[in-house]
């Protein structure tokens, strides 16, 4: 049976590297049948963030991952937060001091920091000594005095710890190279290297999948565990996740958390898509997927070993899809929030499914989506700065306007096939191109230059709205008024 785990440290939000990591496991769980674990990481106090965990559990809910086991649904191999699970980690501490695998290191930061000092003034790599491992004598001595320690795994000098990883081959560690590293501080808390080999053996964890930051990790893992004469489980290490330039990624890149692409207007199920390909591949070269779709294809074979770059556009035109393709009255409930903090008020125009239904063409996310349909619920207060200086300057402008408003006002029924036609007879009429008519339309009525088709815009919004704007911004012009323009987005 697999069993794999996510195990995040709730020192903040969801980033898009821990969801990938998830995601990943979710989708090596679906394949084989497995179950999935979700772990809570916080034996280090000092980092923990108020809030984290519970924020953590949404974002990764919202993005369609789903775990059969953690600290919010319970499960067999409990409790799952490493902050409950003293009594092991204590148990497995006095295991290894009492069968001579661990020791007891009295020596205190200071005299680790001079240590070093020494070691790179004569050109050796800083590491620990190994100073404090046969004190026997010392130590009943020094523990009556109560003399803070940490205890440190007796890590073999000769030899090297072999990682097999699923993904990214054989990874050789020289033993020499890995001093004694601590595996308690002084009091007894654990540190990570050595409760996640408890954890993972007592959840019976088959596979850990996670990223390739914690390849350095493994050896020490699997010589904690081979020391308390534990299974250890199989190791697939994903590549990591850099921005274009191949720098780390960072906020300058966009959002990197899960909640702030919802702030950005990403649906969950196109930013999943997406990050289930930033070191994936299908093997038919399918892009568009739903979790179970890859649940059914997901091989760690197929698994990338060379960094996954990060690429905002790509993110949107995908979330652009998923805005096309969706049913419309799923796009709309999930535009709802963004209609809200907008001001719209939604009994001032059509449903806000065929608001959907008209703008989504052109959105690449919910924000652009909302704010492409504003002109359907209120009249533009601004105007697209290059879009009055190329079709509101001239003189004409608002003649034209005007002309069109009182051709409108005969059109019936208010129809795209319709509008069309009005729209040829005031260009028949004026002796103009159709096209120096429908911009001046379009920017009057929307405030905007792009956006769908024109006359679908205007059946939508209605006859009486229309006009008026028509007349509006032709008054507007007349009276010499500069028109208000909005901010530069392009
Ligand atoms: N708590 C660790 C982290 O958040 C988990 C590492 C692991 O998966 O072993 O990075």
């Amino acid at each position: 049976m697999v069993r794999v785990r996510y195990a995040p440290s709730p020192t903040g939000t969801l980033h898009i590297g821990g969801a990938r990591t998830a995601l990943f496991n979710y989708l090596f769980a679906l394949r084989h049948g497995g179950r999935l674990v979700l772990r809570v990481e916080d034996t280090d106090q000092a980092r923990q963030v108020e809030g984290s965990e519970t924020a953590m559990i949404r974002g990764l809910a919202s993005l369609g991952v789903v775990w059969d086991e953690g600290p919010d649904v319970g499960g067999a191999y409990g409790p799952y937060r490493q902050s409950e699970r003293g009594e092991h980690y204590r148990r497995a501490a006095a295991q290894l001091l009492e069968q001579g695998r661990a020791y007891r290191c009295f020596c205190t930061a200071g005299e680790l920091e001079d240590e070093r000092q020494r070691q790179r003034q004569q050109g050796r790599p800083p590491r620990y000594s190994g100073r404090c491992r046969e004190l026997d004598a010392d130590v009943a001595a020094r523990r009556a005095e109560h003399e803070p320690y940490v205890l440190r795994l007796r890590v073999p000098q000769q030899g090297s710890t072999v990682v097999q990883d699923l993904i990214r081959g054989t990874v050789g560690f020289e033993n020499a190279q890995l001093d004694d590293f601590v595996i308690t501080k002084p009091g007894g808390t654990p540190l990570y290297n050595f409760a996640v080999v408890i954890d993972d053996a007592q959840m019976a964890i088959t596979h850990v999948i996670r990223g390739e930051e914690h390849l350095s990790n493994t050896p020490k893992q699997m010589l904690v565990g081979q020391a308390l004469g534990l299974e250890v489980p199989a190791f697939a290490h994903l590549p990591m996740i850099l921005a274009p330039d191949r720098s780390k990624l960072s906020k300058r890149h966009g959002a990197t958390s899960v909640e702030e692409y919802r702030e950005q207007g990403i649906l969950p199920q196109a930013l999943a898509n997406y990050l289930l390909l930033l070191g994936w591949s299908s093997p038919d070269g399918q892009e568009f997927m739903t979790i179970a779709e890859a649940g059914q294809r997901f091989d760690l074979a197929r698994v990338q070993r060379t960094a996954a770059i990060y690429d905002q556009k790509k993110l949107e035109w995908m979330n652009g899809q998923y805005l096309r393709t969706l049913p419309a009255a799923a796009v709309a409930g999930a535009a709802l929030p963004f209609v809200r903090a907008a001001g719209i008020d939604l009994s001032q125009g059509p449903t806000l499914t065929a608001a959907v239904e008209l703008v989504r063409e052109r959105s690449r996310t919910l924000r652009e989506l909302v704010d492409n349909m504003r002109f359907l619920y209120q009249a533009p207060t601004t105007f697209d700065r290059k879009g009055v200086q190329k079709y509101l300057a001239e003189p004409v402008a608002s003649e034209r306007l005007r002309a069109l408003a009182s051709t409108l006002f005969t059109v019936a029924p208010w129809d795209h096939d319709h509008l069309s036609q009005a729209f040829d007879q005031v260009a028949e009429h004026l002796g103009v191109k159709r096209v120096l008519i429908i911009h001046p339309a379009r920017m009057a009525v929307t405030g905007k230059t792009v956006g769908p088709g024109l006359f679908e815009m205007l059946a939508a919004l209605g006859p009486e709205k229309t006009i008026r704007q028509l007349n509006r911004v032709a008054d507007l012009l007349d009276r010499a008024e500069e028109l208000p323009l909005s901010p530069a987005l392009d």
